[in-house]
């Protein structure tokens, strides 16, 4: 079933006005602390990190007296407050008589709290207490936690159902991922709520559902005051929700990019995206996609606002399978990095590795000087890779596509033939190359991992062969300036680093995400912050 399919979203309105808030979402900052002294530090940090709200939670608080305690809380918290008090049955730190929690929560609501969380198995009982005497102000959220999975859509339905049967101001459902589609059930239900409805879904796998609460119109998100210091597995920090995923410029209409891998939660890219998109004004949003399955990610966020991906290990192969047509580079390669679902909503896979090195080497040649007459300064050039793996076979064939006569020196000889013989060249062993020189002037291109760190004293063509080549680009980055490429520049030749096949290959999917010219300088100087 197609669970994000039938969101009717507006899909107009790809540029945003600048910096104007796109939806009313609020991020609200936990506050857990043993002292009522060290929350009040905590919330003034959360209002300046930028949180809209904090959620104070009682049940942190050692020796808590609640009169004394809420009253300070309360009326010197420089946020609005949303007060919780959550026990251990439903996954918090109380233990004790459930009367004194809920008096204290009736307490809260007379000293002004702004929000007030009570959980759905006690909601009944809660407003019977109460008897409609609840201050104009206050808003109950009714809350219901799931830690182990995500229910059925309509299991789901029935439980807010329920919450709203309690008399609920605010709906919150929270439940646990397995899978990154389960966050999708609760973007169904988020965008059709008819009362305002919190919906999170814990854990990594759900990571998506904190920062597109804001597409799908939830009422809030949480966000941690400290990265990493959470209330629950998955959260962001106040500072990434803002400055890295540009949460107050999220909106119904913005669109969605990420990278799918697994693992994903190091992935640069996000920082790469992000600022560039905030750049040019963009409405998109780039996240990390933890996925197990492509073909069920894709199927399930089949919805024309879930645009575009890059893929990375070790999804290549599986996200060439699932794309309905493929750019005929990315088809003699066998593997895509980048996917974009056009209008008709096919999608349309590429491979811009190959992009990004030749783009490099290009580069490297016209600034010093090379023409290239014909279009390209590779045409008509010798061009040796060395290896055939992944990168191997993305600039082999980026080569041929050039125009260049293509050359592949690998250890293992019969994967050097395999590769040759598909871009019309020439195989040899990398033992061989070092004696190979049929002419000068030739460009060599290093795709094997020798040289790379820790190893970095190693090299894959001795310094001695390296005379014969005018250009010698290294796909490896780390380090940037390696061995192979230390002895290239000595022995006179022109060098290409990796981080600029890494770089070009984002200017490049970031035109195809786009549909804009890249901030290459904003690009640059976000990933030099960023390494
Ligand atoms: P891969 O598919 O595993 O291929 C590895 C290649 O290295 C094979 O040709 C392998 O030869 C060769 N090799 C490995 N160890 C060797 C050794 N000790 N001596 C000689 N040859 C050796 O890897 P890949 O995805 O192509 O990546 C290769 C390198 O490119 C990595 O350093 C990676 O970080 C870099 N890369 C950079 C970018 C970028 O944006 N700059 C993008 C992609 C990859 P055999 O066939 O004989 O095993």
């Amino acid at each position: 079933m197609t669970l994000i399919g039938s969101v009717p979203l507006a899909t107009s309105d790809l540029q945003i006005v600048d910096g104007a808030r796109r939806s009313s979402t609020l991020i609200c900052a936990p506050v857990m602390a043993e002292t009522v002294d060290q929350m009040l530090i905590q919330t003034r940090k959360a209002k300046e990190l930028g949180a809209d709200l904090v959620e104070i939670r009682l049940d942190f608080l050692k020796n808590f007296s609640p009169r004394q305690d809420l009253e300070i809380l309360i009326k010197q918290c420089p946020l609005p407050t949303l007060i919780t008090y959550r026990p251990k049955w439903e996954g918090g730190e109380y233990d004790g008589d459930e009367n004194k929690r809920q008096t204290a929560l009736r307490l809260a609501m007379e000293l002004g709290a702004d929000y007030i969380d009570v959980e759905l198995k006690v909601a009944h009982d809660f407003y019977n207490t109460i008897q409609g005497k609840k201050p104009e102000k206050v808003k109950i959220i009714v809350s219901s936690h799931n830690y182990q999975n995500t229910p059925s859509l309509e299991e789901i339905g029935n439980l807010v159902a329920r919450i709203l049967a309690t008399g609920a101001d605010i709906v919150k459902v929270a439940t646990t991922a397995v899978d990154i589609t389960d966050s999708a059930r609760i973007f169904q239900i988020l965008v059709h709520s008819q009362v305002p409805m919190i919906g999170i879904v814990m854990g990594e796998r759900g990571f998506i559902s904190r920062i597109l609460s804001a597409k799908f119109g939830g009422f809030l998100t949480f966000g941690s005051i400290e990265a990493g210091v959470v209330s629950a597995p998955g959260q962001p920090s106040i500072k990434d929700l803002l400055d890295l995923y540009n949460f107050r410029l999220l909106g119904p209409d913005t669109k969605v990019h990420g990278v799918i891998g697994n693992p994903i939660g190091h992935s640069k890219s996000p920082h790469l995206y992000n600022p560039a998109f905030k750049s040019v004004n963009f409405n998109g949003i780039y996240l990390p996609l933890l996925v197990d399955n492509v073909a069920n990610f894709l199927k399930t966020y089949s919805s024309p606002d879930f645009v575009g991906y890059s893929y990375t290990i070790p999804h290549k192969e599986a996200g060439f399978n699932c794309c309905d047509e493929i750019d005929p580079i990315a088809k003699e390669i066998g593997a895509i990095s980048c996917m974009i679902k056009r209008p008709d909503g096919n999608l349309m896979g590429y491979n811009v590795d190959y992009l990004g090195a030749i783009a490099a080497i290009e580069e490297g040649l016209r600034a010093n000087g090379a023409n290239g007459a014909s279009g390209s300064p590779l045409a008509g050039k010798l061009f040796v890779v060395m290896g055939a793996g992944g990168a191997g076979k993305a600039l082999a064939f980026g080569g041929k596509e050039k125009g260049a006569r293509v050359v592949v020196a690998n250890r293992t000889y019969d994967k050097a033939k395999k590769l040759a013989s598909k871009v019309g060249g020439e195989a040899i062993t990398l033992a061989d190359l070092e004696n190979f020189h049929p002419e000068e002037g030739m460009i060599l291109a290093n795709t094997t991992s020798v040289g790379m760190k820790p190893k970095i004293e190693d090299t894959p063509l001795a310094k001695k062969a390296l005379k014969h080549y005018s250009l010698v680009f290294d796909a490896i980055y780390t380090p940037k300036l390696t061995r192979l490429l230390r002895e290239a520049q000595e022995s006179g030749a022109i060098t290409v680093y990796g981080t600029e096949m890494f770089i070009n290959q984002a200017f490049v999917q970031f035109e195809k995400f786009s549909g804009l010219p890249a901030p290459k300088q904003l690009i640059r100087d976000t990933l030099a912050r960023n390494t």
